[in-house]
């Protein structure tokens, strides 16, 4: 006999964490609970909710069973002390930066990043004062250099979309904690199933659910994990934490809530105030295809490299960013931090430029031609003239995308049906 393990293992909690038999009626799957608003048993409960003396769900905008379940699943994964959804991916990465940060703030920014977070920084930059610095380049040494007085915080993501890059995410915590800052890690492609940022020293964690976690390309989704360990009080730079509430009472939210500040903050700020909240039934479906996630990205991996295999020694390709393959730029770091690969959404480039690409995308008969990523079945796209297009031109170069390039995200197919596919419509580039 083994023992049982105190904390069960990975695949466990996948399937486990955060949900159990409904205690009203003994379903076994996580029940959907359709409902805005849920009865208070006496006006003093519903005062204490309401100015968050008391813990309990009053109106699904903040909290909500199903979405709770997935909360609390997606923090056993990432190991984080609690967690929040949102309605996206986009939306996470906005809520964290508006619950950190206030105008006349600056933040240090990968250059390599999702086209959508790029263009949500623009744009915040414009409007609000929110001043992006992004790294020269993708050490720590780069990260730390673009360090400003007004700087509040570092965003960067564990495995860049679309190139693949992985990022040396425990180099960057380390220049994160030396100057006192929080480390905001993007774990969209990675998956806590390839890599667990808290474990590396980051401080949050956002995910786009929309992606591996949900898997089947369903529903769009995001979700915040607070791993519970920054110093908020060392500074008056985040108020929103550290800061007196005076519409709850004079409410402190790091002194009421010194487990997981930044989550409680995030919750009241960004969905009490703010609003974007995830439907129970989009929570449902990500907490079911969570379930799935360690099998799923064993097979993403395996598939990807065969794939990411195959173009590199084809004679039409230029180049392939796949670092889980030998001899590639950033091998050293993948080994590191993914031995069982760089997840499955990588680039290459064709020889032919922009009309090779295009052609090659419109050639693909099994492989779908579509904007997401991370799903069972496999994708491909052209970034320079979608995901990436509003873009300015540095700002492409600095996340690889040329017009020569083709952003593929591996599914699950048989790979030999992939390669075949692939292999077919790189015939008809010539
Ligand atoms: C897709 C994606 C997002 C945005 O998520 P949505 O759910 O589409 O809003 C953020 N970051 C990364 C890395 C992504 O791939």
């Amino acid at each position: 006999m083994t023992d049982t393990p105190k904390t069960p293992r990975f695949a466990t909690q996948a399937i486990h964490a955060g949900a159990s038999p409904d205690p009203a009626t003994g379903a076994r799957a996580q029940p959907i609970y359709f409902t805005n608003g849920f009865v208070f048993d006496s006006t003093e409960q519903a005062a204490d909710i309401f100015n968050m003396r008391r813990t309990g769900f009053s109106y699904s905008r903040g909290s909500n069973p199903t979405v709770a379940a997935l909360e609390r699943r997606v923090a056993a994964l990432e190991g984080a002390k609690a967690a929040v959804a949102v309605s996206s991916g986009q939306s996470a990465l906005l809520l964290v930066m508006l619950t950190l940060m206030k105008s006349g703030d600056a933040y240090v920014a990968s250059p390599r990043l999702f086209g959508g977070s790029l263009g949500l920084m623009r744009r915040l930059d414009g409007r609000y004062d929110l001043k992006p610095l992004f790294a020269k380049g993708l050490t720590p040494a780069d990260f730390e250099a673009a360090i400003t007085p007004e700087t509040r915080a570092i965003i960067c993501e564990s495995i860049v979309n679309p190139c693949a890059t992985v990022m040396d995410v425990e180099g960057i915590a380390e220049v994160a904690r030396r100057h006192g800052l929080p480390l905001v890690v993007d774990n969209t492609l990675a998956s806590p199933a390839l890599i667990r940022p808290i474990e590396h020293g980051a401080d949050i964690v956002v995910h786009s659910t929309s992606k591996f976690l949900g898997g089947s390309g369903q529903t769009i989704g995001g979700v915040i994990c607070d791993a519970g360990r920054f110093d908020w009080a060392k500074t008056d730079h985040y108020n929103l934490i550290t800061g007196e509430w005076p519409d709850y009472d004079g409410l402190v939210i790091t002194e009421r809530f010194p487990d997981n500040p930044f989550a409680v903050a995030c919750r009241l700020f960004g969905l009490r105030d703010l609003g974007p909240g995830l439907s129970p039934m989009n929570a449902f479906l990500t907490l079911t295809g969570i379930e799935t996630l360690p099998l799923r990205m064993a097979r993403h991996c395996a598939n990807a490299r065969t794939v990411a295999a195959y173009l590199k020694d084809h004679p039409a390709v230029a180049w392939v960013s796949y670092p889980g393959l030998p001899g590639q730029p950033g091998e050293a770091l993948a080994q590191r931090y993914v031995p069982q690969g760089p997840g499955s959404i990588f680039t290459f480039a064709l020889k032919g430029g922009e009309p090779a690409a295009l052609k090659f995308i419109t050639s693909l008969e099994l492989i779908s031609h579509l904007v997401n990523i991370g799903e069972i079945k496999s994708l491909a796209i052209h970034p320079a003239t979608t995901t990436h297009r509003q873009l300015p031109k540095d700002e492409k170069e600095a996340a690889c995308v040329g017009p020569d390039t083709v952003r593929l995200s591996i599914g699950l197919e048989n790979v030999e049906d992939l390669v075949a596919d692939i292999e077919q419509a790189l015939a008809q580039v010539g």
